[in-house]
């Protein structure tokens, strides 16, 4: 494991079989996505699965479509109908989520294959009954599964992590979720979660104030309550606060207060050096990975234990290079 990505086991993803390379699509092929493949492989542990090959309909086969169409019941709802004879494999695919549901709990992340009425999750085309026009969007009904019964999970499209704030954002939350679920299989101490929650202080701040908040009064009352409950209350808190989207204003703030822990141990002109960092993320001419270079050189030359252990200084494996765009 990387030291830089300070998690001390790998993290387990599930993935659309097709995007690390399966021949399993429709027509024989996949979609091998570069990103998964040739840099987070490196990192993480796959649990590959492909909902449509799992309930049988083969390699190559017909088409699906979402249709919006009666259920059971009678009521209309988003269905996955086959192209070739109008079969209606909706409940087939979601069952594939419930038949995996003890190993997709284990799991840190998910990437999905986006354009696929089973795996894509946002903004498919949902034709009318007739399957002649396109009348609203929808889900796939696999990802509709999976999300509906791990709502906390973090799971992104593939092709949603070409935007480099999207792809870092869903990284950051994975290597996160791998750090809380090691701590909380372990035989964990109160002191052990309010360490935790320590070395998180600034990645929380850097999405959600609120968030961070919340979750230290939940670690506040860890002495006195039920451990199992609160794990629980404390995980759903966590992954809440990360699951906000974070900006240029939050970051400068989580920064900004970096260096207050720090800056009595420097001279001017280092001061100086590392708030003109900061100020040049804030306004976009530099990356946030200037800063946080300065912030980690600093506090590891300064010995300073409580900044330099700071999760929000090293969220995931440095080699993934995901803080250098500007735009981020
Ligand atoms: S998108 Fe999903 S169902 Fe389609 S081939 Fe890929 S893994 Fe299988």
């Amino acid at each position: 494991m990387d030291p830089s990505a300070n998690t001390p086991s790998r993290p387990v993803v599930g993935v659309s079989s097709c995007l690390i390379g399966a021949p399993v699509r429709y027509n024989g092929g996949h979609s091998r996505y570069k990103f998964l493949t040739d840099e987070l492989d490196r990192h993480v542990d796959w649990l590959p699965v492909c909902p449509e090959a799992e309930i049988g309909l083969g390699v190559p086969r017909p088409t699906l479509r979402l249709q919006d169409r009666k259920d059971a019941e009678g009521a209309r709802a988003d269905r996955v109908i086959s192209s070739k004879d109008g079969a209606d494999h909706t409940d087939d695919l979601a069952n594939v989520a419930d038949r995996h549901l003890r190993e997709l709990r284990r799991l840190d992340g998910y990437v999905l294959k986006n354009k696929s009425p089973s795996c894509g999750l946002y903004a498919l085309p949902v034709f009318d009954d007739n399957a002649e026009r396109v009348h609203g969007t929808g889900r796939g009904a696999f990802a509709a599964r999976l999300t509906g019964l791990l709502p906390h999970l973090p799971v992104e499209e593939q092709g949603r992590l070409s935007d480099p704030a999207l792809r870092e954002h869903f990284v950051e939350r994975v290597f996160a979720h791998a750090r809380l679920r090691f701590l909380l299989d372990t035989e964990w101490r109160p002191r052990d979660l309010v360490e935790f929650h320590t070395r998180h202080k600034l990645q929380l701040m850097a999405h959600s104030p609120d968030g961070y908040r919340e979750t230290g009064r939940i670690v506040a009352r860890v002495g006195g309550s039920d451990r199992d409950e609160v794990a629980a209350t404390y995980a759903e808190a966590f992954h809440r606060a990360l699951a906000v989207r974070t900006s240029r204003g939050k970051h400068a703030n989580a920064l900004q207060h970096a260096f207050g822990m720090i800056s009595p141990l420097l001279d001017d002109a280092r001061r100086h050096d590392l708030l003109a960092g900061i100020e040049d993320y804030r306004v976009g001419v530099a990356p946030l990975s200037l800063p946080v270079a300065l912030l980690r050189h600093h506090c590891s030359a300064e010995d300073v234990a409580w900044a330099g252990d700071q999760t929000y200084l090293r969220p995931y494996p440095d080699a993934l290079r995901l803080r250098h765009p500007v735009a981020v």
